[in-house]
């Protein structure tokens, strides 16, 4: 990566509805407030994109919420001012977030002429019972539509998101879905498994332990820990027999479509973030959009920013790590070195051993990185970092 590259997040907060687990920064809306934020949103990137005159935008994300409830049109007009504001370099992969039953042949088309190059499709499962308790808009078919229309159109990066450990889920259930998935051969694969976050329906839900009853009427719970890993390992082989590499805790890619997005955040890019609760980091400087809709239509150029914070030495070198070691080809630790002035095995020589004494990382070839026991155990390991 080149000291001046820079990524681009453009967060597009609305949705159709509130998916029951769902605890991103989203809302659904109506189109006079759409319209309106858009307008906030194309000041926001005017104004800011005076002090990037010497980057390369490397990659675009369009993300959400769900970016392709806007109208193409609406797309289009945000793609117009990046590509007129920013140098944008001519290889840059420009994404945006789609969610089966927002987007038609016709919108994929629009998005086509835009410059966006990569479509990432909000799946989660092939299974329509499972769509049902997630709280999702769309059924498998609906899903299948939209890939095939954004492939009619052109689009030969596309990526599917995927959960597991969904309620009621069995890892025959899992395989099924991904299965299905594979016939359409999508070029990257995001396979997460589901948290459930405090606020959501879905946490109300389990916390009465009433999420789905069987015939029965006993209460069927999340699939227990054991179930959960088998899932992980289950969805890991199948991906990986079906030619996909790797490339992350929870990423999968046919070779050379490795979201270079999302690379940027594990190996600490610089990234600017427009938008509704958009977060940036630039030059070891990290701050955070408002996330309050009211607030962010009235602000002055100056006032949306909040959480403006300047990056010390230890908490680079501490994210470094724990970002890095989510990454298959885990902290090199010569590149390390090189950007902070230390190697990882000096500054975090007694977490390390450990680590390594435990099994859960390893270290060859100059780089560390985690076991297949310390990616199960990740969250511990990481711990030691922070
Ligand atoms: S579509 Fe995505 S962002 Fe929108 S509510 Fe569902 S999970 Fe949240």
């Amino acid at each position: 990566m080149r000291s001046k590259d820079l990524s681009l997040y453009i967060h597009i907060p609305f949705c159709v509805r509130k998916c029951a687990y769902c605890d991103f920064l989203s809302f659904s809306a109506e189109d006079s407030l759409k319209e309106r934020y858009i307008d906030r949103l194309c000041k926001e990137i005017l104004n800011e994109a005076a002090r990037y005159k010497d980057r390369y935008v490397i990659s675009v994300f369009f993300g959400g919420g769900t970016p392709s409830v806007l109208r193409a049109e609406q797309t289009g007009r945000i793609m117009e001012l990046i590509g007129s504001s920013f140098n944008i370099s001519a290889n840059a992969e420009i994404s945006i977030e789609v969610n089966p039953k927002t987007a038609d042949k016709e919108k994929f088309e629009i998005y086509k002429r835009a410059g966006i190059n990569r479509i990432s499709i909000g799946c989660q499962s092939l299974n329509d019972k499972e769509l049902e308790v997630l709280g999702r808009i769309h059924r498998q078919e609906d899903f299948y539509r939209t890939f095939q229309a954004a492939r009619d159109a052109g689009f030969d990066n596309i990526n599917v998101d995927m959960m597991s450990a969904l309620p009621g889920q069995t890892a025959a259930d899992y395989e099924s879905s991904l299965k299905k998935l594979l016939c359409l051969k999508p070029e990257h694969i995001s396979a997460y498994s589901l948290i459930i976050e405090e606020g959501t329906p879905f946490f109300e839900r389990y916390q009465e332990d009433a999420l789905i009853r069987d015939k029965g009427g006993r209460p069927r719970y999340l699939p227990d820990e054991d179930e959960e890993r088998r899932m992980l390992y289950l969805g890991r082989d199948i991906l990986k027999d079906a030619g996909y590499h790797q490339y992350e805790i929870s990423n999968y890619a046919l070779t050379g479509y490795e979201c270079r997005h999302n690379k940027v955040y594990w190996q600490r890019g610089d990234y600017a973030g427009f938008g509704l609760g958009a977060s940036s980091c630039v030059d070891e400087c990290r701050w955070k959009n408002t996330e309050d809709p009211d607030e962010y239509l009235s602000a002055g150029a100056d006032e949306l920013k909040q959480d403006i914070q300047k990056l010390d030495i230890t908490q680079q070198c501490s994210e470094a790590m724990f970002l890095g070691l989510r990454l298959m080809r885990g902290v090199d630790e010569a590149e390390f070195a090189g950007r902070y002035g230390i190697e990882p095995s000096c500054l975090y020589r007694e977490w390390i051993d450990r680590m390594m004494s435990e099994r859960l990382m390893e270290s060859a070839d100059g780089r560390l990185t985690l076991t297949q026991r310390g990616q199960d155990l990740a969250n511990y390991v990481w711990g030691g970092f922070v």
